[in-house]
């Protein structure tokens, strides 16, 4: 078919390239000129394992990007809309770009025939009907249903195994406004994917975006929470929820201990279902503990290295920027407030991370940027690990050519036991 993904960030270029690896047709949009560029070289503006790769194999051949979104939506079939809904500083998101995009497509189909329209953006239950179908309605000038079809395909792609994931689904989740935008989208991916599809209505659709990620993060601080419990008891949290991971209903899955969860999902999707709660006059109690034991959970490095040593003018190395490993991405990321944390402490800091360190230039110039673990360590007096990247396993003996080798890990990136057995000063915050 022919495709239009609409936003070329960690969500719409997966899907566009995933799409055209598949043999579809595919136009990438964004309003990002530069982006749009490093795609048509065949170069990804982020960084996933295999997107390069696949992006390369396709561009120019079943795959090209544009900022000409009439163009894209003129010459296909199905515009899926992957902009940014991120978070306002009031919780709820923002749908600025989201009314653009709707606006501009509405625009696009004033003078087209039948074309589906699909919102891959997590948006809140209600936002498809309220706002993106009113929008498109009104400066299309047409009517859904009957001119141009609509349905909600939430995304539930993980960052680092995105094209991965986006090729192997565990279901498939089709909210649709009527049985013909439904069987559209149905048969595009019965044709290529062999998982579990649900077929539900709009609103439904854009709850189980949100009722998943709510639930994942629920996982992550029901861990830590036990975690903080266990650390009491000189209980091994790891060993605690390898035993409950085993009970297939529980799964392994979003139990592990450590400085809490991050991303341009979890944080959001949960701020944005607790504002949802309140503007319908509920209080969700559950969700607002989940987020305020993460708020926490960062916090807790902070304790331990306050704890261990006077933080004032110290050299603190911190590995890991990225909000998990895989991923350049640092939106929420723990190491935010840890770093600002420090920084007003009056610690130096020295950051490493794989792939993290151009994005957190952008939000953070106070910091050194070290050319590697090594580099990071050297001269300091306290490593802080936030995300466990391979890389950071067996470090053991770059650690320990630290002046005090001494080491606060966040993610279990370590085995302590061996850390402390080699000399190392080894604190975990579970
Ligand atoms: P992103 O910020 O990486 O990408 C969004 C892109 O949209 C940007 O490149 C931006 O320039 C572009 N854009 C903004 N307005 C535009 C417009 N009017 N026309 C064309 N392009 C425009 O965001 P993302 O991480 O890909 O997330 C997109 C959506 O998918 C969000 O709603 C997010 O919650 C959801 N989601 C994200 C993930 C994830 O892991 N990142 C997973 C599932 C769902």
């Amino acid at each position: 078919m022919k495709i239009a993904t609409i936003g070329a960030g960690y969500v719409g270029l997966v899907t566009g390239v995933c799409f055209a690896d598949l043999g579809h047709e595919v136009i990438c949009v964004d309003v990002m000129e530069d982006k749009v560029e490093k795609i048509n070289e065949g170069i990804s503006p982020i960084y996933e394992r295999d997107l390069d790769y696949m992006l390369k194999k396709n561009v120019g051949k079943r795959l090209i990007a544009t900022t000409d979104l009439e163009y894209a939506v003129k010459n296909s079939e199905i515009s899926f809309i992957c902009v940014g809904t991120p978070s306002r500083d009031d919780g709820r998101i923002n749908l600025d770009y989201i009314r653009e995009a709707s606006r501009d497509v509405g625009k696009s189909l004033r003078d087209l025939g039948y074309h589906l329209v699909v919102v891959k953006s997590s948006v809140v239950p209600g936002t498809t009907e309220n706002l993106i179908i009113p929008e498109i309605e009104k400066y299309s000038g047409k009517n859904a249903g009957n001119d141009f079809g609509i349905c909600v395909n939430p995304e539930f792609l993980r960052e680092g195994l995105a094209a991965e994931d986006t090729l192997n689904p565990d279901r498939i989740i089709i909210g649709e406004f009527d049985k013909k935008s439904g069987d559209i989208l149905f048969n595009l991916y019965k044709k290529n994917f062999n998982c579990p599809i649900l077929r539900t209505n709009l609103r439904t659709a854009e709850m189980i975006k949100y009722a998943s990620n709510n639930f994942l993060a629920t996982k992550i601080s029901f861990i830590n929470e036990i975690s903080n419990i266990c650390q009491k008891l000189d209980i091994d949290v790891y060993e605690v929820a390898r035993g409950m991971g085993l009970d297939h209903r529980i799964g392994p899955h979003f139990l592990n201990a450590g400085v809490g969860f991050g991303g341009s999902c979890l944080p959001k999707d949960l701020k944005a279902m607790i504002k949802l709660s309140h503007d319908l006059g509920y209080e969700p109690k559950l969700l607002n503990s989940v987020l305020e034991i993460n708020e926490k959970q960062k916090l807790k490095v902070i304790e331990i290295a306050k704890s261990i040593m006077d933080l004032n003018k110290k050299t603190v190395t911190i590995l890991g920027l990225a909000f998990k490993p895989g991923t350049d991405d640092i939106r929420e990321s723990p190491a935010i407030t840890i770093v600002d944390k420090l920084l007003k402490e009056n610690c130096k800091i020295k950051a490493y991370d794989p792939k993290a360190m151009e994005n957190f230039e952008k939000i953070n110039k106070k910091i050194y940027y070290a050319n590697s673990v090594d580099d990071a360590l050297k001269d300091s007096d306290l490593c802080i690990i936030l995300t466990e990247w391979d890389e950071f396993r067996d470090i053991y003996d770059k650690i320990l050519r630290m002046k005090n080798p001494r080491v606060i890990d966040g993610r279990r990136t370590l085995d302590g036991k061996k850390a402390m057995k080699l000399g190392i000063e080894y604190f975990s915050i579970y």
